[in-house]
C-alpha cells in the first residue's frame, strides 16, 4: 500500500442498523464501501481477482467527484499529488498539430458558488487508473476494512420478506454471503441484471475496438526524437493529443511518469471487452496503422515500445440504457458499469460510477433499507444523457471533420459535444447533497403518483427513451443531433 501521510478519518455517522455487501472492488465498489462506512452502515467488500488488479491506463474525473474528497483528508491530499490536468490539442492523421493546446475546464466559472470557487480545481483531472484505485484501497485500509480477494459472485439471490430471507450472493465456491443490501459493483458483464431485470442485458458490438496502453515514460525518453516530440508544456503540463482523420481516432499523451496512447479501429477477432487480454504491439502495425495513409513512422515506434503485458485490444460494446437498477425487493442494487455502460468518448464512466456510490450511501442512510428502489431512480436520466453524448462523440469523431490531412482552421479547439461533457450541470453536481435534498421529494411523488422533475440533468431536457442503433442511424444519415434543453450551462 502507498504511504499514509494524513491519517485523519472523517467522522462516522451514527449506526443505522443496515449491513451491506459490495460485490466488486473497482472504483465504484471501493468508493461505495468507503461512503457506506462514513454513513454508519456495516460493510464488507468482495472481489473476484486474487489480488489488486493493476492493469489499465487512465480515466478522467471531474469536480463532481473530487469535491467529495473534502470528507476524506487523505484522499483530498493524495488525489492532488497523483492527478494531472491535461491540455487538449487536436491533430490530423499525420500527427500534425492543428489546434493549440487549451485547458479543459468547467465552462461557466462565473456561475460557481463561493464554496465551489474555493474548492479543488475546476479543470478535468486525469488519473492513472492503477494509482487512483490504489488511493481508494489505501483509504479503505485506513478505516480498517480489507477487500476480500478471490471471491467471485456467481448468482444474486433476491430477499424474500415472506420467508424472512435476506438478499445474498452465491460464490463460485458454493459459499453464500448475505446482507440487508447487496451492491452489485461488478462492472461490465456482471450477473446482477438477472436479479434486477430477470435477464442478462445483451452486449452488442459497436463494430469498433480500441487499442490502449500506458507504460513508463523512461522507455520513450530513451529515444531523443520521441522525447522532443512528446515534451511537456513549459509549465510542466501534459498535452492530451487527439488525432482525427478519415475513420481514425487516436490519442497520444505523456505525463511526468507515463506514456499513454490509444487507437480506435474496426473490431476484430482479437478484440474483447476485457481489461486483461493483451496483444503484441506488432499486430497494431500489421492490422491497422500500416493501412492509414500518412500515419507517421514515429507513432509506430511508440506503439512498438509498448511492453507486451500493457497493450489491450478492448472491444467497444454497447448495452441500451436500463432504467431499473434494483431487484424486486429493492435489496440488490447495481452501481457503476454494472448498471450502465459508457463508451470512452463520454469521459464519464468513472465519474458516474462514483456518483452512484456516493448517492446510494446517502440514500441508504436517510431512507433506510426499505426504500432503496427509489434511491436509484434519480440517477438514471442523468446517466442516460451522458451515455448519449459519448455515442455522439464516437460516431462523429468528437464533432470534428474526419477527413484526412486536415489543416489548422478545420478543427474546433473544444467542440460542442466535448463542451457538453464539462458543462456546469455535469461538473457542479454534488451527488450527496442532491440525494439529501431530493430523496424525500422523489419518494413522496412516487407514493402519491405525482410527477417529480430531476434537476441533475440539463435544464429543460425531457427524457425520451432511446437506443444505440437509432442514435447511430441519425448520425450516419447526416442528421445534426439536437440536444433538447440547455446542455451547456
Ligand atoms: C482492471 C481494470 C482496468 C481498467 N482500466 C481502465 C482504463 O484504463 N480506463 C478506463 O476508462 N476504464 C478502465 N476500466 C474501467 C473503469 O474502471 C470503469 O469503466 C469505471 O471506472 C466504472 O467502474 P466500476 O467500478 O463500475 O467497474 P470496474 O472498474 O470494471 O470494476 C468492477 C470490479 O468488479 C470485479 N468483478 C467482476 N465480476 C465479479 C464477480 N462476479 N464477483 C466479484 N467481483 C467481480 C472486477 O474484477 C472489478 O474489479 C478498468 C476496469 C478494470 C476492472
Amino acid at each position: 500500500m502507498g504511504s499514509i501521510e494524513t491519517p485523519s478519518l472523517p467522522p462516522r455517522g451514527p449506526p443505522v442498523g443496515i449491513s451491506a455487501l459490495v460485490v466488486g472492488a473497482g472504483v465504484a465498489g471501493l468508493l461505495c464501501a468507503l461512503e457506506l462506512w462514513r454513513q454508519g452502515i456495516d460493510v464488507q467488500i468482495i472481489e473476484r481477482s486474487p489480488s489488486r488488479n493493476t492493469s489499465g491506463d487512465g480515466f478522467s474525473i471531474s469536480y463532481n467527484i473530487i469535491r467529495s474528497f473534502r470528507n476524506w483528508p487523505y484522499m483530498a491530499k493524495k488525489n492532488e499529488e497523483i492527478a494531472f490536468h491535461p491540455y487538449l490539442a487536436w491533430h490530423n492523421n499525420k500527427g500534425e498539430r492543428v489546434t493549440e493546446p487549451v485547458k479543459l475546464e468547467i465552462s461557466e466559472s462565473n456561475d460557481l458558488s463561493a464554496e465551489d470557487k474555493e474548492g479543488p480545481s475546476k479543470q478535468i483531472y486525469r488519473h492513472s487508473r492503477p494509482n487512483f484505485h490504489l488511493m481508494l484501497e489505501t483509504q479503505l485500509e485506513m478505516i480498517g476494512m480489507k477487500v476480500q480477494y478471490g471471491k467471485r459472485a456467481l448468482r444474486y439471490i433476491d430477499a424474500d420478506a415472506k420467508q424472512k430471507k435476506n438478499a445474498s450472493v452465491e460464490l463460485d465456491t458454493g459459499e453464500i454471503m448475505e446482507a440487508d443490501v447487496i451492491i452489485a459493483a461488478d462492472g461490465v458483464g456482471g450477473h446482477s441484471t438477472k436479479a434486477t431485470l430477470g435477464r442478462e442485458v445483451p452486449a452488442r458490438s459497436t463494430g469498433h475496438a480500441i487499442y490502449r496502453a500506458a507504460f513508463p515514460i523512461e522507455i520513450v525518453l530513451a529515444d531523443p526524437e520521441l522525447a522532443e516530440r512528446f515534451k511537456l508544456l513549459p509549465d510542466g503540463s501534459p498535452v492530451a493529443e487527439l488525432w482525427i482523420g478519415k475513420g481514425i481516432a487516436a490519442t497520444f499523451g505523456r505525463t511526468q511518469t507515463e506514456m499513454g496512447w490509444s487507437l480506435r479501429h474496426k473490431a476484430s477477432q482479437t478484440s474483447a471487452e476485457s481489461w486483461s487480454k493483451y496483444i503484441p504491439p506488432q499486430r497494431v502495425i500489421d492490422d491497422t496503422t500500416s493501412k492509414i495513409e500518412g500515419w507517421p513512422e514515429y507513432a509506430n515506434r511508440v506503439i512498438l515500445m509498448t511492453p507486451q503485458d500493457k497493450l489491450l485490444n478492448f472491444e467497444l460494446v454497447w448495452r441500451d440504457p436500463q432504467p431499473i437498477w434494483t431487484s424486486k425487493s429493492g435489496r440488490i442494487v447495481q452501481i457503476g458499469d454494472a448498471a450502465h455502460t459508457f463508451l470512452p468518448s463520454s469521459g464519464n464512466g468513472a465519474n458516474q460510477a462514483m456518483e452512484d456510490a456516493i448517492s446510494l450511501a446517502k440514500c441508504l442512510a436517510i431512507a433506510g433499507k426499505d426504500n432503496i428502489r427509489e434511491a436509484t431512480k434519480h440517477r438514471f436520466e442523468r446517466v442516460s444523457c451522458l451515455q448519449k453524448v459519448g455515442i455522439i462523440n464516437q460516431a462523429t469523431g468528437y464533432g470534428q471533420k474526419d477527413n484526412d490531412n486536415q489543416a489548422s482552421g478545420d478543427f474546433t479547439p473544444i467542440p460542442k459535444y466535448v463542451k457538453a461533457l464539462m458543462a456546469p450541470w455535469v461538473v457542479k453536481h454534488d451527488p450527496e447533497q442532491y440525494a439529501a435534498e431530493q430523496f424525500h421529494e422523489a419518494l413522496a411523488a412516487l407514493q402519491n403518483g405525482t410527477s417529480f422533475q430531476n434537476t441533475n440533468i440539463p435544464k429543460g431536457h425531457v427524457y425520451e427513451p432511446w437506443n444505440f442503433e437509432d442514435l447511430l442511424k441519425l448520425v450516419e444519415d447526416g442528421g445534426e443531433i439536437e440536444l433538447d434543453g440547455n446542455w451547456y450551462n
